[in-house]
């Protein structure tokens, strides 16, 4: 046997260790840690408030028939985050004796939950938060949630108005400003600024109008052909002196007060920010220098969350704080004013991502395991045996050569021959496939070569774990020799985009945390698509891990994993592949005595989610009915057996979409 070094001592796995490993501080500081007993724990009010146990709160709300998968919001990160928001800005604010003010909006786009959204227009209230639509249903809700005084410089939030737009969106837009509102319609194309003016002469109102610019500063990553001369949305420069014209033209100049960008979403980098905000600031001075009477200065969306927790610009990352975000933003404006002798404008950011993304946490059981049949226990204990009269050859049989070179091969792994062995390993298995197709080895001795080549992968990768580095060669033998836990979700509807846009998410179990996880996998949801699985994990090196460090299940108990950071876009973008529905949600506060459980919202049905194809469950039910009853009638089903099919059929229909355990 390969020799581990056996000198390296082992101390007892802790808490500590889990949190290093799965970069719980860098990616869930100040509102996710582990507790000493090993299970995750949740403090919504950032730093200094209460702390929630959350497997406690899974088995607690399992109690009350709320199954998995389960996605709970905690409202409270929602709030703490718009204050860490807004006291970035003040701080700016105050450092470079910014003679302005920032507001923000929260763009609905982002996760427009009912629930979620009361939540943020709540918290947001003493801050003036406002909201951002980007089409007429948007708007809808829009409307109906942010209250408003008619005090527009005073306490009420901004209803800036983005995306394309028809008339009715633009009548509706100009008309709420009669309700007290202070919406800010915002053109992208120069047909809407004509049907703006149009508007509002016709309801003898001044518009408040914004225009959106089309930077050159392209972005990076993702989004970043959103962005730049080709983008979708946008004024050009040519465009903008037009827009500014036919204001002049109509003698409503005045009405021009905002300008607004928008570079994309995560924009992991820094320098990107700055260059498009310095752009965006000389846009501005010039536009005020043409007679414009701007006031507001929109940085749009893009503020990044860190979901590797490793502070870079990959795409899972972001190499900034919110506080480097703010002080960038109200630096730069600043200069380029103060250069220009122009009034500084209100600074206002439509930060969705960063909002939202932390307050929700995916909570899903894992199923099952399934490893490889080369590897398990049984086939090792096989080859154990250098007899070549072992159960499985008959001893008329004769074992071939490659069969023993292996053998020798396995035999003699030792950490500093991993590489040598690894490649005589690779070529004793391809030798023994052209033998095969040859004629030349049997299937028995394919078979014995197979489990050896998988054995020898084993040891090589249990040997490699022990050494500070791997070589290039063999960094795939972890991912090769994962295990994959299936759990029960459909990554399709509750994880968009990791399977679209390969985001990666910080996955952990939410217990036994105090055990070193000793297994490796990817993890295999439940829709039969070979997509609809999670092989990329994030790590805090920046560069994702082709695999999730877990626990062996333990037989009768369950295994709970928490995908976290899960609030921004997933839940609107997700879809019903293979028929599976929404989640179950909880809504839970702290309190200072535990928690309560202030909104649950149950998943779909799979009626509810047949109806949405439009399938009436009535008429299923009684397609079935009709089947069975002719299956009576030709005694092809027994009545009894015909009665527990169609109960079974109905009680589905009425049940989650998911796996009931
Ligand atoms: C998507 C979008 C946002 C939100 O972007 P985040 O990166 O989530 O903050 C803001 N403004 C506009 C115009 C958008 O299209």
């Amino acid at each position: 046997m390969p020799a581990l070094p056996a000198d390296r001592k082992r101390v007892a796995w802790t808490s500590a260790d889990s949190e290093e490993l799965y970069g719980l501080p860098a990616w869930g500081a100040p509102y996710f840690s582990a507790d000493a007993g090993g299970h995750v724990l949740v403090s919504p009010q950032g730093g200094g408030g209460a702390s929630l146990d959350l497997y406690d709160l899974v088995t607690s709300l399992r109690q009350r028939d709320v199954e998995l998968p389960l996605l709970l919001r905690f409202p409270d990160i929602l709030a703490d985050r718009i204050g860490q928001l807004y006291s970035c800005f003040e701080r700016a604010i105050a450092r470079y004796g910014y003679d302005g003010s920032y507001r923000g909006v929260y763009p609905l786009k982002c996760n427009q939950q009912r629930h979620l959204v009361e939540a943020i227009v709540a918290a947001g209230r003493p801050y003036c938060l406002g909201l951002e639509a980007g089409s007429k249903p948007e708007l809808a809700l829009a409307l109906a949630v942010l209250e408003a005084h008619g005090d527009p410089s005073g306490t009420d939030g901004l209803l800036i108005c983005n995306g394309y737009k028809d008339r009715d969106y633009i009548a509706m837009a100009l008309l709420a400003s009669r309700l007290g509102q202070t919406p800010v319609v915002v053109v992208e194309q120069l047909e809407e600024l004509a049907i703006a003016l149009e508007l509002s002469h016709e309801f003898n109102l001044e518009p408040l109008l914004g225009v959106r610019a089309k930077l050159s500063a392209a972005g990076s990553g993702r989004w970043s052909a959103s962005t730049g001369d080709r983008a979708k949305f946008g004024l050009s420069a040519p465009q903008l002196l037009a827009a500014v014209e036919q204001l002049r033209a109509s003698g409503q100049l005045q009405c021009l007060q905002l300008l607004h960008f928008h570079i994309g979403s995560q924009i992991a980098a820094i320098g990107t920010i700055k260059a498009a905000i310095r752009e965006a600031a000389q846009l501005y001075v010039a536009l005020v220098q043409l007679g414009a009477n701007l006031h507001y200065l929109d940085v749009g969306g893009g503020l990044a969350v860190d979901y590797d927790g490793s502070k870079t610009h990959s795409d899972a990352s972001k190499n900034y704080s919110l506080q480097n975000y703010a002080n960038d933003i109200a630096a730069e404006v600043k200069e380029a004013c103060d250069r220009a002798g122009v009034a500084l404008p209100t600074l206002i950011s439509e930060s969705g991502r960063a909002i939202a993304a932390h307050h929700a946490v995916l909570i899903a059981n894992v199923l099952g395991i399934n490893t490889p049949p080369e590897l398990q226990p049984s086939a090792e204990i096989a080859l154990s045996r250098s007899d070549s009269s072992s159960s499985d050859s008959s001893p008329a049989e004769s074992e071939h050569a490659l069969v023993r070179e292996l053998r020798d091969t396995y035999a003699a792994i030792a950490p500093d021959n991993l590489q040598e062995s690894y490649h005589d390993a690779v070529q004793f298995k391809d030798e023994a496939a052209s033998l095969f197709d040859f004629g030349y080895l049997s299937l028995r001795d394919r078979a014995r070569v197979e489990r050896l080549y998988w054995a020898c992968c084993r040891q090589i990768r249990d040997c490699l774990r022990t050494l500070p580095s791997v070589p290039d060669d063999l960094s795939h033998l972890e991912a090769t020799l994962a295990a994959t836990y299936y759990v029960n979700l459909s990554v399709f509807r509750s994880l968009p985009d990791s399977w679209a846009l390969q985001q990666l998410f910080p996955i952990l179990p939410i217990h036994r945390l105090d055990t070193e996880p000793s297994e490796r996998a990817t993890l295999a949801d439940l829709t039969c698509d070979s997509d609809g699985r999670l092989d990329r994990f994030p790590s805090t090196s920046g560069h994702s891990k082709p695999f999730l460090e877990l626990h062996p299940p333990v037989a009768g108990e369950p295994y709970y994993l928490g995908v976290f950071l899960v609030g921004a876009y997933q839940e609107i973008l997700g879809s019903a592949h293979n028929l599976f529905g929404d989640a179950n949600v909880a809504h839970v506060r702290v309190r200072p005595d535990g928690y309560q459980i202030e909104h649950l919202i149950r998943g779909d049905t799979a009626t509810e989610i047949l109806a949405r194809v439009h399938y009436d469950a009535e008429d299923l039910v009684e397609a079935l009915r009709r089947r069975t009853e002719c299956a009576i009638a030709s005694q092809q089903i027994a009545l009894p057996d015909a009665q527990r099919l169609l109960r079974t059929y109905e009680r589905g229909l009425r049940n989650y979409t998911y796996l009931e355990q």
